[in-house]
């Protein structure tokens, strides 16, 4: 899940205090957005722009030096249906202090789902609200001034930003939320929910439902759960509690360990991953193979990527593997093996549709928008790594590697000498051979697993006669 920059942009936001008052029974919302945008290019603001949900209407936008602003229904750049509403603010001059803005948002109305376009978009007011980035249900800041699809994204997914959130819902619903809860209050008919991040995140949900929680106070693991639910609330937090002690006893304790959510989410509107807790789909949530809990919670043992474009294996590919070392520890030795075989037919498909892939060396990925590959031709070359070095070498090298890169971030080179300086120098020409040739993707294609292992058991082993 963790996602990199892929453009530079001049502006970011930096913090949102978020005020929302919910009437279910009439899907309505009314809210505040107090936004810290935060310029790095030294030049007047000009203009800002933020999106918000096409059924929400801004009602007013005030701050500092702001000279003018207007709204505007405007459609998201190449996708049809994919309307919003976009805040236009102006600005004739800068403030001489420092490059911080705040702007406050006023809004109201409801949320429109955008299943049209985004199936899994089914976000609304209702029984089960969702308030969440995929839908603009709160102001959006458009880091880059122009409306196209691709800009949304990449500004969305480059941003980090603390926030606050005050949710007033009413008194039979609960509010949940993947940050840390500061405040619980009633208020007439309604309760507030105050929370705060737990880590700057790039998204905001807010689920609320008529949840129920189950908590583990002593490592902060919360589950919010629909009624009729329970018994798999129980299975998930024991699911998490061990996965978590598994990885920890493998690779040591996550570099940032904040506590983990997960908040039930209705079949089909689309699963999702923050750094500290998760929305999950009632089939992920029912499902008792939990392979996606076992992904997202592996990728809090990540190094941040400094590869330009990153190719994914730092992050995607090591998720991937951990994933399937979960399963073989909670599911058996035969499914993980199935789950190997399962993967090399996907690196056979995906080549056949894309012969790209037998000319771009995983080092490249990114370049060539390659990184689906990153997810299996990772998880082939970490087990041949592991069985080429044995469990307790490949386990130390991981750890040794992630405590290298606690503050700076890692690359393929880095991830290399991390491996050449636990295991030995004769792992070099492998990983070598697997980041920057494409001969490990020919290899997968005409030979099983086991063979690739022996081939180059016997190539390490002839580098020692
Ligand atoms: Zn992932």
């Amino acid at each position: 899940m963790i996602i990199m920059k892929s453009i530079r942009h001049n502006s970011y936001a930096v913090e949102y205090v978020l005020k929302l008052k919910l009437d279910i029974n009439d899907r309505q919302l009314s809210g505040s957005s107090r936004v810290t945008v935060v310029s790095y290019s030294g030049k007047p603001a000009g203009t800002l722009r933020f999106i918000l949900n096409h059924g929400l209407k801004p009602l007013d936008v005030r701050g500092e030096l702001i000279s003018k602003w207007r709204w505007y229904r405007g459609s998201i750049g190449g996708l049809r249906e994919l309307f919003v509403n976009v805040i236009e603010i102006t600005y004739d001059k800068r403030s001489e202090n420092d490059n911080r803005i705040e702007i406050t948002i006023d809004f109201e109305g409801s949320i429109r789902d955008y299943s049209s376009v985004f199936p899994y978009v089914k976000d609304c007011i209702g029984e089960y609200t969702l308030i969440r980035t995929d839908a603009y249900s709160y102001p959006v800041f458009l880091a880059n001034n122009d409306l196209s699809f691709h800009n949304l994204v990449s500004s969305v997914i480059s941003q980090r930003f603390k926030y606050r959130i005050e949710v007033a819902a009413p008194r039979d619903y609960v509010v949940a939320n993947v940050g840390k809860l500061v405040g619980h209050k009633v208020r007439e008919d309604y309760k507030v929910y105050v929370y705060i991040s737990k880590v700057p995140s790039w998204r905001m949900d807010i689920a609320v439902a008529k949840f129920r929680v189950l908590e583990e106070k002593q490592d902060d693991l919360r589950i919010f759960y629909l009624p009729e639910d329970k018994e798999y609330a129980e299975r998930i937090l024991y699911t998490l509690k061990n996965c978590l002690k598994y990885y920890e006893e493998l690779f040591g304790k996550p570099a940032r360990w904040n506590g983990y959510t997960i908040i039930e989410l209705p079949e089909t509107w689309g699963s999702q991953a923050d750094y500290t807790g998760m929305l999950l789909e009632r089939k992920g949530f029912t499902d008792s193979h939990h392979a996606g809990i076992y992904h997202e919670l592996a990728h809090l043992w990540n190094a941040q990527s400094a590869e330009h474009p990153p190719s994914r294996f730092l992050d995607e590919g090591f998720a991937s593997y951990f994933q399937l070392l979960a399963e073989r520890r909670f599911i058996g030795d035969k499914w993980f093996k199935e789950r190997l075989r399962n993967a090399r037919e996907k690196i056979r498909e995906l080549a056949k549709k894309t012969p790209k892939l037998l000319e771009v060396p995983l080092a490249d990925y990114g370049k060539y928008y390659l990184t689906d590959a990153s997810y299996l031709v990772g998880v082939l070359l970490l087990y041949v790594l592991n069985r080429l070095t044995g469990d307790q070498c490949f386990y130390k090298a991981i750890r040794r590697f992630l405590e290298k890169h606690y503050e700076t971030p890692a690359t393929l080179e880095s991830f290399k000498e991390a491996f050449v300086e636990i295991c030995g120098d004769r792992i070099r020409s492998f990983l070598e051979e697997w980041f920057y040739t494409t001969k490990p993707v020919e290899l997968i294609i005409e030979k099983d697993i086991d063979e690739i292992i022996e081939l180059y058991k016997s190539r390490l082993y002839e580098s020692l006669q």
